[in-house]
C-alpha cells in the first residue's frame, strides 16, 4: 500500500499512526503544512524506511505563514519530497492570493536552485495558475498534483507538462473524478488518503486505508488489487527515480 499525501502530524496519535504505517505500508509521504511542522515531523519518521517526510508550506495558511519562506530555505538541504504546496483559488482565500502566489513562487525557485524534488501540489480551482507558474519555473523537479479537481482540458495540460497524480476515494466516489482518472496516464498515477482531512467508513482516514482507494482504482481501470498494487509499485520506483538523490 502506498500513500503518497497524508498528515501524519496532524492525527491524534501521531506516533503510534507512524508506527503502524511503518509496519503495514509500503511507503508513506508525510506533508507538513508549515516549514515549521519540518522538524517534529521528520522526527516521527526517523529510522522508518517506510516513511519519507515532505517540507510544505500550504496555500490555505499562506496569508499568515509567508514569513517562514526564509525556514523553508533552511531545511531544503534536508528534504528531498516537498509538499504541501500550491495555490487555492476558492472565495474563502483570495484575500492572500497574493502571498500565495509569492510564496509558491518562491518555493519553486528554491527548488529549482536546489537541483529538483518531488512536488506534492495542491490546485484547488487554481490549477491553470499551477500550471501556468510550473512552466514559468522550469526544472524544479516532478510535480505531483494531489486530489486533482480541474477540467479535462487542465488535466491535458498537466499530463503534457509532464505532471504526476496522486488520487484517493473522495475522487475516485464521483463520476467527474473517475472521468478524470480514466485520463490519466497509467503509469503516472499513485494513491493517496489525504488523511486525516478525509474520512473512510465515518472517520478521518488513516494512511492504511488507501486500501479503498486501491479497491476503486483496480475496479475502474479494469484490475485486481494485486495487479494494481504491482503497478503503483512501480510507479513509485519511477517517480523516484526522476530525481537525482532522492531517499
Ligand atoms: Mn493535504
Amino acid at each position: 500500500m502506498i500513500d503518497l499525501h497524508c498528515h501524519l502530524d496532524l492525527y491524534p496519535s501521531p506516533r503510534e499512526t507512524a508506527e503502524i504505517c511503518s509496519k503495514t505500508m509500503d511507503f508513506a509521504l508525510s506533508v507538513t503544512t508549515t516549514p515549521s511542522a519540518w522538524p517534529g515531523t521528520s522526527s516521527l519518521a526517523a529510522n522508518s524506511p517506510t516513511i519519507q517526510t515532505a517540507l510544505g508550506l500550504h496555500p490555505q495558511l499562506a496569508g499568515q505563514r509567508y514569513r517562514e519562506t526564509d525556514l523553508f530555505e533552511t531545511y531544503l538541504p534536508d528534504a528531498k519530497w516537498i509538499g504541501e504546496i500550491g495555490l487555492d483559488g476558492a472565495p474563502e482565500f483570495r484575500e492572500s492570493w497574493p502571498q500565495q502566489i509569492a510564496v509558491f513562487r518562491k518555493i519553486l525557485e528554491l527548488c529549482n536552485a536546489a537541483g529538483g524534488r518531488i512536488l506534492s501540489i495542491h490546485s484547488r480551482l487554481a490549477a491553470t495558475d499551477v500550471l501556468v507558474m510550473l512552466r514559468q519555473v522550469p526544472n524544479t523537479g516532478t510535480a505531483v498534483l494531489h486530489w486533482f479537481s480541474g477540467s479535462s482540458a487542465e488535466l491535458q495540460q498537466a499530463i503534457a507538462l509532464g505532471c504526476w497524480f496522486s488520487v484517493g476515494s473522495p475522487m475516485l466516489r464521483t463520476k467527474k473524478g473517475q472521468s478524470l482518472v480514466q485520463q490519466m496516464p497509467k503509469n503516472r498515477v499513485l494513491t493517496e488518503t489525504d488523511g486525516p482531512f478525509t474520512q473512510t467508513a465515518g472517520r478521518p482516514a488513516c494512511p492504511w486505508n488507501v486500501a479503498e482507494a486501491e479497491q476503486h482504482l483496480a475496479h475502474l481501470w479494469g484490475m485486481t488489487v494485486p495487479e494494481l498494487s504491482d503497478l503503483l509499485r512501480t510507479n513509485l520506483r519511477v517517480l523516484r527515480q526522476t530525481v537525482p538523490g532522492l531517499p
